[in-house]
């Protein structure tokens, strides 16, 4: 088992409100994702919004649970995600291996810059207003939930270990 610098001033686990909250933000940022990304189609299929749902499924849904969230500190905890409480239920601890699943969270970031490079090739492709409205929302989203997830990060007890800490090293 991993230990961890534990941080004094963190939660052990995260109120309801904030795990519904930063999980409604996080599912309106997909889904603004998505809808941006559907009139890159082939044939009939939005292959764009189809492939880019299979990979946060397939790689944030399963892999990342098993990868980086059975070895994390919130493990079987509710961390500002829940997903400690996911990853307890769908694998043991320690099932995961954590260096694979540092690498696999280069996961993150692609599933946050493909959407709006997307939209900007849709947009070039044939302009639809619904997609400019869906990318100027994506971006603004984002940075809206960049800030939520820096409060996430700052009351984290792992935030000085963690490689992913978006809340810096200067304490609160
Ligand atoms: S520091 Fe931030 S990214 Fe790392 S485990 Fe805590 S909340 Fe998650």
């Amino acid at each position: 088992m991993v230990q961890w610098e534990v941080y004094d001033g963190g939660l052990d686990e995260f109120p309801w409100w904030w795990v519904a909250l930063e999980n409604v933000q996080l599912l309106v940022y997909w889904g603004v994702g998505f809808l941006g990304m559907y009139w890159l189609k082939a044939g009939a299929w939005p292959v764009a919004s189809i492939v880019y749902a299979a990979f946060i499924v397939v790689v944030v849904g399963i892999a990342l649970k098993k990868h980086n969230c059975s070895t994390c500190y919130y493990y079987g905890r509710w961390c500002h995600l829940g997903w400690g409480k996911l990853a307890a239920m769908m694998f043991a601890r320690d099932a995961g291996n954590r260096d694979f699943g540092a690498k696999l969270s280069i996961a993150y970031p692609l599933i946050a810059f493909i959407p709006p490079l997307a939209m900007a090739v849709s947009l070039v492709i044939e302009f639809r207003t619904v997609v400019l409205v869906c990318l100027v929302v994506y971006l603004a989203w984002g940075m809206a939930q960049f800030a939520m997830r820096k409060r996430s990060c700052a009351r984290c007890r792992i935030r000085y270990s963690c490689g992913g800490s978006a809340a810096g090293k200067a304490a609160e």
